[in-house]
């Protein structure tokens, strides 16, 4: 499995850090999972365009994991696709994507009739609402997904990809979970979020105290998510979508450490992993971890 981090940040809008996004290249497939703001173009510039996405997973329905849908589509159209797209969500997610397209509705037919293209495809939409379980199992991949904790969001997931005997867990946006734990074990990545706690640390915007434990709560803390990786036994910990998207370093690294003794990476966006030859590369840096 090859993994390419789209987006490492969060709501709060950053250049270095865009919205969450991940490319997932199995086999002959290629999937993403979530779509925040900027991931069209991320695709790009990871060699990847949205017209080759076999189906899109979205682990739940806040924004910053779904904004960019739309431009997704308006992409794949520009970039002649030519066969319906696949969404997967939680429940909820046709009640989106409908008022979606309705939304832009007006938008769209001028546009398809004005352009004339081989193909309107992308603008096909076959969306499946999924619970838990085996959510895809073709060509030799398998995707589950795992409910996972991010209350007062009701209906929220995490994904494990296996393939050719690899296996790289997704944590979506949760906080410390036993459920994710226990699919994630063994993992040849486990790839999670953090919410960077320091109490001193400066934020965008006037965020009170009372406002920050509401969102530490939902998330996992950075002294949690180390033994999250060790529990997991998880043999290799990539941390993403980082809240809030600047932070020290040297601090998260020591913290995590704390925890979990096997390699920590904190990503960044665009990097890559080859999972079966635990390669690392990174504009021109290229890891053996
Ligand atoms: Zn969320
Ligand atoms: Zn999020």
């Amino acid at each position: 499995m090859d993994i390419t981090l789209l987006g490492t940040g969060c709501p709060i809008a950053n250049p270095d850090r865009y919205g969450a996004g991940n490319l997932i290249r199995a086999g002959e497939q290629t999937f993403l999972v979530d779509v925040g703001s900027g991931v069209t173009q991320r695709l790009l510039e990871a060699g990847a365009n949205s017209a080759e996405i076999d189906a899109l997973f979205i682990t739940h329905m806040h924004s910053d994991h779904l904004v960019d849908l739309y431009q997704l589509l308006m992409s794949s159209f520009h970039q002649s696709r030519d066969v319906p797209h696949r969404i997967f969500g939680p429940p909820g997610i046709r009640k989106f994507t409908d008022g979606l397209m309705e939304l832009w509705r007006e938008e769209r037919e001028m546009r398809i009739k004005h352009e004339k293209r081989a193909s309107n495809a992308a603008f096909d939409l076959e969306v499946t609402e999924f619970e838990e379980g085996v959510i895809w199992d073709t060509g030799g991949v398998r995707v589950s997904a795992v409910r996972v904790e991010h209350a007062p969001i009701r209906h929220a997931f995490g994904f494990v990809f296996e393939s050719g005997g690899q296996k790289v867990a997704f944590s979506g946006d949760t906080k410390y979970c036993d459920a994710l734990i226990d699919a994630a074990q063994g993992a040849d990545a486990l790839i999670h979020e953090v919410f960077v706690h320091v109490d001193s640390m400066p934020l965008v915007g006037a965020r009170t105290a009372a406002g920050r434990a509401s969102v530490a709560s939902y998330h996992t803390v950075s002294d949690q998510v180390g033994k999250v990786a060790a529990e997991s036994k998880a043999k290799c910990l990539i941390l993403n979508h980082f809240v809030p998207p600047s932070f020290d370093r040297d601090f998260l690294l020591d913290t995590v450490r704390a925890d979990y003794a096997g390699p920590i990476i904190i990503g960044e966006d665009l990097m890559n992993f080859d999972i079966a030859k635990r390669r690392l590369t990174h504009r021109n840096g290229v890891i053996g971890y």
